[in-house]
């Protein structure tokens, strides 16, 4: 037993591991394909348990329909692992037939459901030497030299030293691959991108060409306790509960429908504060 006696900070994250929660909240109609079976890349510790226990003592909940998904997962797991860089700048995304789909610096939200909509819900990033110039010596996200990962296909990861190669490991037809890299090549220089597209600066004629699988993965969950400007927990009345305090993804409210990169760190920081100091303040 705890026993507090300026109050409780509840600071236990989301609920992106909980495949109770999301089906109980899940917006079917923006996500047809969310169900238990769907992966995170979260750990598997934020089960919105803070959440369920202050719901049992009346607190209230807010968005809880909102859920991010992120297209950077990989395929079994849905950890972001593997891949080399995140930026749209230096990728362009293909799908099982080796055609793009989607503008690459869209919103999460609307990229996650174009790879949803494309066969087996996933598809390919690619890389070029333009941008991948140096594996020996270039770190991938999770800081690993990418000729490490490159070299045993980690993660999925092939690569062939023209696009015609590159296709054969990957099994989406070469005609195709070519034509949609060369299409990319011409929106970089005429600046005028079919699918939107505005980072348009980095081309990709330079092999070895490099691709590696992934899919959308549950990575944010936008609702949760409903809190007010002191980061108190509010009851479904919309009084504060005496002694409870929230801050970070375990609250709700804050995001809207689609949190941007960055923001939710941002988040923890001023909240976990304005928490702190209203336990500390008896507010
Ligand atoms: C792979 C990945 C990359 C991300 N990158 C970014 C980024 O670049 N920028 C950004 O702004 N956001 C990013 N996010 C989102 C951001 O990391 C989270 O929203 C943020 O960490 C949430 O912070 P938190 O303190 O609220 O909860 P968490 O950091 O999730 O911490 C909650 C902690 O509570 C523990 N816990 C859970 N239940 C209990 C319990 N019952 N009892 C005790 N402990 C419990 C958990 O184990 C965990 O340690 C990323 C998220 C992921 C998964």
């Amino acid at each position: 037993t705890v026993k507090a006696n300026k109050g409780v900070i509840i600071a236990t994250g989301g609920f992106s591991k909980n495949a109770q929660l999301v089906i109980e909240y899940r917006n079917a109609e923006k996500w047809p394909l969310l169900d238990e079976n769907s992966v995170s890349t979260n750990m598997d510790s934020i089960r919105g348990e803070g959440i369920i226990m202050a719901r049992e003592i009346g607190a209230d909940v807010v968005d809880m329909d909102q859920m991010q998904f992120l297209y950077l997962g990989q395929p079994k797991t849905g950890l972001l692992s593997g891949v080399f860089n995140v930026s749209a700048e230096v990728t362009v995304f293909v799908n099982k037939e080796g055609k793009r789909f989607v503008a690459e610096d869209a919103r999460r939200d609307v990229i996650s459901s174009a790879v949803f909509a494309q066969e087996d819900g996933m598809m390919y990033m690619l890389h070029s030497a333009e941008s991948l110039s140096d594996p020996a010596n270039q770190l991938n996200i999770d800081g690993i030299p990418m000729k490490e990962l490159l070299d045993i296909g980690a993660y999925g990861w092939k690569q062939g030293d023209t696009l015609e190669e590159l296709a054969k490991e990957i099994g989406v037809p070469a005609e195709n691959l070519v034509q949609t890299i060369a299409e990319y090549n011409k929106a970089v220089d005429t600046k005028n991108d079919p699918f939107g597209r505005t980072l348009l600066n980095v081309k990709m004629e330079k092999g070895p060409f490099y691709a590696i699988p992934r899919v959308p993965a549950l990575h944010h969950t936008m609702g949760g306790l409903r809190i007010d400007t002191l980061a108190r927990v509010l009851d479904t009345k919309g009084e504060p509960i005496p002694g409870l305090y929230a801050g970070g993804e375990v609250t709700g409210g804050i995001h809207g429908g689609n949190r941007l990169g960055g923001n939710a760190v941002t988040d923890t920081v001023v909240f976990g504060r304005l928490a702190a100091q209203s336990a500390v303040d008896g507010k």
